[in-house]
Order: structure tokens, then sequence, then C-alpha cells
């Protein structure tokens, strides 16, 4: 039996993202070939990289407003890397909001090109809140956010309004929520929570903004060198691009970020709504600031821990856990989580609930 798969990532795809894709690794368009084996400079393959370069942009409503999108290797991580590499002149200043793990493994690699201006951080509460009420110093190269923290469970609901070019990491949101899209500078996202297998990143540049550190910049990192070579500067991870592709078409199919969207919020409405009726459990996030792609919460009672624990293992349910540094549970609901996935978790917690 299928489970129902609530984990972090690598998560939950389209069924039918499952079944094309291993319709392709038998035999890749009626070639004769596996996706497994193909060239990537067949022709077959630069269709799917042009292609799933484009629906990335039209999914985002960026299509002709200036902006490249890539499919690149090394995941979100080396993002931390490029970002600063490509837009932080020599001796050049960043801002960078810390709101969680990752914002802030951003920033210590960020400190290795220049001054880093942390404007603000919620580290002082296990980063359970999306800071507030800073400001972005005029003279950063670019301020850099993450829309949604996928450790803790918050999620930032507003941007804030600057000249200076806003960066961020999409990485457990990307395509699952209506923004603006044009306001941001670069988007970057590791595949593998939203979009596909773990192996690529997605990164959406706004291209004006590359070319002015005055940096001599390698190679494999400069964001210019992959757009001249239309995301083929070296061999890109065929599969997991061609499997992302596979979801953003299913995702175009399904009527695109605003369709999806409101799937998310009655997702996200039902298990909320369940942890904050059901006396055993509380959330572990401000609830102002919680997400809805990964929900945290915790059993009030920790006594409960091992019915609850047998519970959903037996429902079907998998990767529930917390993330260490939070404990408790964490439900994520990415695009390709079904409704009934979730209503089978609200009933484990209905059931644990007249057991108790
Ligand atoms: N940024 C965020 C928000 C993440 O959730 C993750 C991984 O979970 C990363 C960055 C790191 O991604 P990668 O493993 O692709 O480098």
């Amino acid at each position: 039996m299928k489970k129902h798969n609530f984990s972090a990532g690598p998560s939950i795809l389209p069924q039918e993202v499952f079944e094309k894709s291993a319709q392709a690794i038998l035999d890749f368009n009626g070639s004769g070939l596996s996706i497994l084996e193909i060239s990537h400079r067949s022709k077959d393959f630069v269709a799917v990289m042009d292609e799933a370069r484009a629906l990335a942009l039209e999914l985002l409503g960026l299509t002709g407003k200036g902006y490249q999108a890539l499919f690149i290797s090394g995941g979100a991580s080396l993002e931390f890397i490029r970002v600063p590499y490509n837009l932080m002149q020599e001796n050049g200043k960043a801002a960078y909001l810390d709101s969680g793990t990752w914002a802030s493994g951003a920033i210590k690699e960020a400190k290795k090109f220049g001054t880093v201006d942390v404007v603000a951080s919620s580290k002082d509460e296990n980063y359970t809140y999306i800071p507030e009420g800073y400001t972005i110093p005029a003279d950063a190269d670019y301020f850099h956010c993450t829309s949604n923290n996928t450790i803790f469970g918050t999620q930032m609901h507003d941007f804030p309004e600057t000249n200076v070019p806003v960066v961020c990491d999409m990485s457990s949101d990307i395509f699952s929520r209506e923004l603006d899209f044009s306001k941001f500078g670069i988007i970057y996202a590791g595949a593998q929570k939203n979009m596909g297998p773990a192996g690529t990143a997605l990164v959406v540049i706004k291209e004006e903004l590359l070319g002015k550190t005055g940096r001599n910049i390698p190679s494999l990192l400069d964001y210019q060198q992959h757009i001249a070579k239309e995301s083929m500067y070296n061999t890109p991870a065929v599969f997991p691009v061609y499997a992302s592709y596979l979801t953003l078409q299913w995702l175009k199919n399904q009527g695109g970020i605003k369709a999806i969207d409101a799937k998310n919020n009655q997702k996200a409405a039902l298990l909320y709504g369940e942890i904050d009726r059901n006396p055993l459990f509380k959330g572990s996030a401000k609830t102002e600031d919680r997400s809805k792609m990964n929900i945290t919460f915790l059993l009030n009672n920790e006594a409960h821990t091992e019915t609850f624990d047998k519970m959903w293992k037996v429902a079907g349910i998998s990767g529930l856990n917390g993330h260490r540094s939070v404990g408790g549970y964490r439900a994520s609901v990415y695009n390709a989580m079904p409704v009934e996935s979730v209503q089978v978790l609200v009933d484990v917690m209905k059931e644990l609930e007249k057991q108790a």
C-alpha cells in the first residue's frame, strides 16, 4: 500500500510524475533509450530543459520580464555561496534575515565574501517566529530571506518593500502560493520538496543584476556562464530535471499556482484546525507565522507519544517525526499531498483523543 508521505524532503510527488518517470526510465519518448542513459545533448533532452525553464517562468508569472530560470546542481546550499559570489561587491555588504537553520547557513557562507548585516533574528526563541520591524540598509548589495523555514514550520506572509534586490530561498514553498514574484531579484529552491527528486535546484534570476561585482567568479559558480550555456554549462542532473519538468506540467494542468494555493489553504486549515481544537496537541510555531507547507506540532503530554506514534504508523503515515531541533511532529503538506491524506492524520489525532 502506498503510504501517506508527510516527509519534509525528499518528499511526496504527484502520482502521475512517478508513473511517467517509470515509463521514461524504461523507454524515453519511444527513443529506445532510458532517460537514465540518454545524452544531455540529445534533441529530446534539450527540449525538456528548455521547456522546464520556460514553464518555471510561466508558472511564476515572470515570462518576458527579464528573468532567466536555471536548473543547476549543488542543491540550495550551493546557492548560499553562488548568491554572494554573484551579487556582493568586493568589500561589499549584504543584509540577511535570520529566520532559521537554513537562513543561518546562508549567513555563514556570505560572511566569507564581505560584510553581512543580520537585520533581525528569531534565534532567541528557537526560530518559532518570523522577525519583523527591521530595516534593510539602503547601501546593501542585496537582502536575503528564507520564505519558509522547513524545520521550524514558519513562513513569511509578507515581504519587505525595499529598493535593494531581494534574494529568497524558497526551497520549501516554491510554487505553493500566489506571490508577486517580480519583487524578487533571485529566487532559488532545491528541487526535492515541492518540485522533484533531489539532485537539481531551480534558480530564477533577474538578469540585469548580474555582472556588477568586479569579482573573478569561477565558471561553475557564475550565473552568467550558466545562462550563456542555457543551463547546460556542465552535464545537468538529467533525471531530476525531467521529473521536475513533469511536476511543473502537472501543476500547470492543476490550474497553476492559483489553484494549488487554494488547495494548500484547505489542507493547512484542516490540520491547524485539529491542532487547535484537540486538547492533546499544540502548534509549535507562533500562530501568525505558521507555515502552510511544514506544519509543526507537539503533544501536550508526552506520555501519549508511544500510542500516537503507533497509531499513525498503523494508519499508513510516514515521515511525521519532527526535526531533532524542534521535537514533536512535522507534517509536510507539499503541493502533491492530497487532502485525503491530511484527513487520515486528523482522524488519527481524533482517535487518540477518544482513547486518552
Ligand atoms: N533551504 C531550505 C529552506 C531547506 O529546507 C533546505 C533543505 O531542507 C535547504 C536550503 C538545503 O537544501 P539542499 O539540501 O538542496 O542544499
